[in-house]
């Protein structure tokens, strides 16, 4: 059985101020149903690991670099990540791969270096409204799930998150039939790639405008075992209803 689990992705929003939301998402969940993640700023993780810890939160990263160190200004290893107290790292988010280039090769790199440094990773991967208009998404996910994945994935180092490109903080979301369609074609492309015991147990989460009152028709999809939320992982009271569905 794949644990659910819903991780928030507060991109660049917060300050230590927002440790308190923390505090009260873990008073609301003392003993959820699936894993919570969040993943603060880099300037926060220490802070958020500390304050999540002894509750049910765990705290990840956005982005690592995919060398172990050296002149990269400006840059955060996965062994800084990880002495913060980070558990996972989230990788290829669209606004990255748009906002700094970052190619599925860089992210395979990234991913690698960030699973032997004993980081889980969520690697995103969607497609732009104008390749789905175009009916190139499978295709377009597909290459992105093979070049940024690396060899040495498994069902605890790995978590895929497919985030439409469209959907992102637009408050639109794809039907239930364009998400399943998704998620059944990721866990085929998975278990044809890493064998059926490692590709069952791969976790997929869709994010894309996730809301309270959306996510429990979206976790009944099949296949789809939790989100990758942003807008609405920014404070208790927008994400506890997105726990609670799952
Ligand atoms: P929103 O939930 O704000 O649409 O963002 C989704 C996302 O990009 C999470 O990584």
């Amino acid at each position: 059985m794949r644990q659910k689990m819903a991780a928030g992705n507060w991109k660049m929003n917060g300050t230590s101020a927002s440790l308190d939301a923390l505090q009260a998402l873990a008073k609301a969940h003392p003993a959820p149903g699936c894993e919570i993640l969040i993943c603060p700023p880099a300037p926060l993780i220490h802070r958020a690991a500390q304050s999540a810890a002894g509750t049910a939160i765990t705290i990840g990263g956005q982005d690592c670099h995919s060398a172990p160190s050296g002149a990269h200004t400006g840059d955060t290893s996965a062994e800084m990540l990880r002495d913060a107290g980070a558990r996972y790292v989230i990788l290829g988010h669209s606004e990255r791969r748009s906002d700094h280039h970052e190619t599925s090769a860089e992210v395979r790199a990234k991913a690698r270096l960030a699973m032997e440094t004993g980081l889980a990773t969520i690697i995103c991967v969607g497609e732009t409204l104008t390749q789905r208009e175009a009916a190139n998404t499978l295709d377009i996910i597909g290459g992105q799930l093979s070049e940024s994945v690396p060899d040495l994935a498994t069902g605890e180092n790995l978590v895929i998150a497919y985030e439409p490109i469209w959907a992102i903080g637009t408050g639109k979301i794809p039907t239930m039939a364009q998400i399943g369609e998704v998620h059944d074609f990721l866990r085929t492309r998975l278990e044809a790639r890493f064998g059926p015991g490692v590709g069952r147990s791969v976790r997929l989460l869709y994010g894309g405008s996730v809301k309270g009152n959306n996510a429990a028709e979206i976790f009944a999809v099949p296949n789809v075992d939790g989100a990758l939320v942003g807008g609405a992982s920014l404070t208790a009271e927008d994400f506890s209803p997105i726990i609670t569905a799952l």
